[in-house]
């Protein structure tokens, strides 16, 4: 399926790089201004069906995670005539948009991505940072670089299955169309990634599918500002039909639908179950089995052998636990470290995770923001406290926290004497590390037992510098983390080199932003023409003399 009359291909793409915002810059200025600009109003959010602004006056509000007196947009929310109306209209876009030439429909989010990298890179930062708590670089790496990376790197993974073709004959010409899926794509997506909520509704897009897509609440924002700069780039209505509203409401309603053809859903391992379990339920009904892919929670892991380096190892925790307070699905939760190397390297660690400066995002110097809201502020100082009452652990460095002016919890580290500990098998989803120090002799146990405690398996990192442990930990470790790092921290995958996702209860494992996630949007249609067809049905078998 390459363009009539041409042989055209995308070129594999480079990734973005980041703007690093140094003072005095060109483009701190931007988003400074930015920011002033967007906290100086209101915005009216309203959904978009079809091409069309709908507004049902079902309204919700999204305020700063930083400062929740501050309104900065208020949302429309849909109801399930909403729901029927985005159905109907992805349903009805579907012929078109399926027919038009594959490398034009890719050139509408070559040019978002230009966009988003160019005009508009304050705005997507700025509301990034505003309506999801992220400081300056944070936004930058993701909301900007990633999304761009995404939109670049799936054009051209399509392009690289679409030139997968079979082998023809002399007399038969084998082709196989790489056709879109029939129905609709719904896609859910979760509060901490502009650049997720970018990538769930336009991968399915790219490969010709119409969408429903239903951003979270706390990140309606940004995500709408992504869908009004790809309708601008040209996107045709109703390709992609943008609903807020209550998850559960809207999602068992959309999964009831016979066109249902596939989710795209990233978020936490117990709503995707119930996802899957109303498919379950609607099997029956459905036209096709619809596909069901889920990047979901995870309970990241740091191991350290005896022989890692004392400030690598710090690096990567404080990092690794706390940038974007912790609210990443990669981020490090629990660590095990050796006997040796905690004794060396205790106190730098308490004093660096205690001089982290938390704040207001609007501030550049400030390292860590706020957390989402109110309920996510709950949830981490419940473990806090849970922690401080418990004999079997201890809070080393943080367990302070503040919800007077916006949702903040201060980095926090907590050292277990049990392994298993609660918050080394649950996902805190903030900014909370849980230590475990084991004996130096025990460094294989220790693998088995990071293996064997949490259901997740999405990230891990091995630090160390001997090469036989390097080996065992990749080995031990093999199905415990679908992204593994060694000598590094376990977060910032780049789309293109590191394509992300992970497996138990972490998710699908198709990786979003590779070819093995744009093959599940993808039903191949293989078409045989033979030149000469035969004219006796009869073999030559059949004559027996
Ligand atoms: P969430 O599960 O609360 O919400 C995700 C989305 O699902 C939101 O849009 C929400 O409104 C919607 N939703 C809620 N109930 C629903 C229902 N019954 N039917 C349909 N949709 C419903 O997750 P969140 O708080 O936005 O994000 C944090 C979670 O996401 C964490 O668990 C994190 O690990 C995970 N996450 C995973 C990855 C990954 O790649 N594995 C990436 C980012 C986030």
């Amino acid at each position: 399926m390459l363009p009539k009359n041409s042989g055209f291909e995308f070129a594999r793409p480079v990734n973005e790089t980041p703007f690093l915002y140094t003072p005095g810059s060109k483009e701190k200025k931007e988003v400074k201004a930015k920011l002033q600009e967007l906290t100086s109003e209101v915005m009216e959010i309203p959904l978009i069906i079809g091409g069309r602004e709908v507004k049902t006056g079902n309204m919700a509000e999204v305020r700063m995670p930083h400062d929740h007196s501050k309104v900065i947009a208020r949302y429309h929310k849909a109801g399930k005539k909403e729901v029927d109306q985005a159905i109907e209209a992805s349903l009805a876009a579907k012929h078109d948009w399926e027919r038009m030439p594959w490398d034009k429909r890719s050139i509408i989010f070559k040019e978002a991505a230009a966009k988003i990298a160019g005009p508009y890179r304050a705005t997507i930062n700025a509301a990034t940072m505003l309506g999801q708590g992220k400081d300056i670089f944070q936004s930058e790496i993701e909301a900007v670089c990633e999304l761009v990376d995404f939109f670049h790197f799936n054009i051209y993974y399509m392009n690289e299955i679409y030139k997968d073709q079979p082998e023809s004959m002399r007399e038969i010409i084998n082709q196989v169309e790489y056709r879109p899926l029939e129905g609709f794509i719904f896609a859910v997506s979760p509060f901490n990634f502009t650049a997720i909520g970018g990538n769930l509704p336009t991968a399915p897009a790219m490969a010709g599918n119409t969408v429903i897509w239903k951003p979270a609440s706390t990140a309606v924002y940004s995500n709408y500002m992504v869908m009004r700069i790809v309708q601008e780039c040209g996107l045709p209505p109703g390709a992609i039909n943008f609903i807020p509203g209550a998850g559960s409401e809207i999602g068992d309603y959309v999964l009831e639908h016979p066109d249902l053809a596939g989710i795209h859903f990233t978020g936490s391992s117990e709503v995707f179950r119930n996802m899957w379990k109303k498919v379950g339920q609607n099997i029956d009904n459905y036209k096709t089995y619809p596909r069901i892919v889920g990047e979901t929670g995870g309970k990241d892991f740091v191991v350290a052998h005896a022989t890692a380096d004392k400030d690598e190892v710090i690096t990567a925790l404080v990092r690794g636990a706390f940038e974007y307070q912790g609210q990443k699905c990669s981020a490090a939760s629990r660590a095990y470290l050796p006997e040796s190397l905690w004794k060396e390297l205790k106190d730098d660690l308490i004093a660096a995770t205690e001089n982290i400066k938390v704040g207001d995002i609007e501030d550049f110097t400030n390292y860590l923001g706020a957390v989402i809201d109110r309920a996510a502020f709950d949830k981490h100082v419940s473990y806090i406290e849970y922690a401080k009452k418990s004999n079997e652990a201890q809070i080393i460095a943080g367990g302070k926290y503040d919800d007077s002016k916006g949702y903040f919890v201060w980095p926090t580290l907590i050292l277990t004497t049990n392994p298993r500990f609660k918050t080394m098998e649950e996902e805190i989803f903030g900014p909370v590390l849980t230590i475990y120090v084991y004996s130096d002799d025990q460094y294989e146990d220790t693998l088995h037992l990071c293996n064997e405690t949490s259901p997740y398996g999405l990230t891990g990192s091995i630090i160390g510098k001997d090469r036989d442990a390097l080996l065992k930990a990749e080995d031990i470790l093999t199905h415990a983390a679908g992204n593994f790092y060694i000598n590094d921290k376990p977060t910032a995958a780049v789309v293109g080199q590191q394509p992300f996702g992970g497996s138990r209860a972490s998710g699908t494992n198709d990786k979003a932003g590779s070819l093995w996630n744009i093959i599940r949007w993808i039903s191949p249609r293989s078409i045989k023409e033979t030149l000469n067809p035969p004219k006796n049905y009869r073999y030559p078998h059949l004559d027996e003399e």
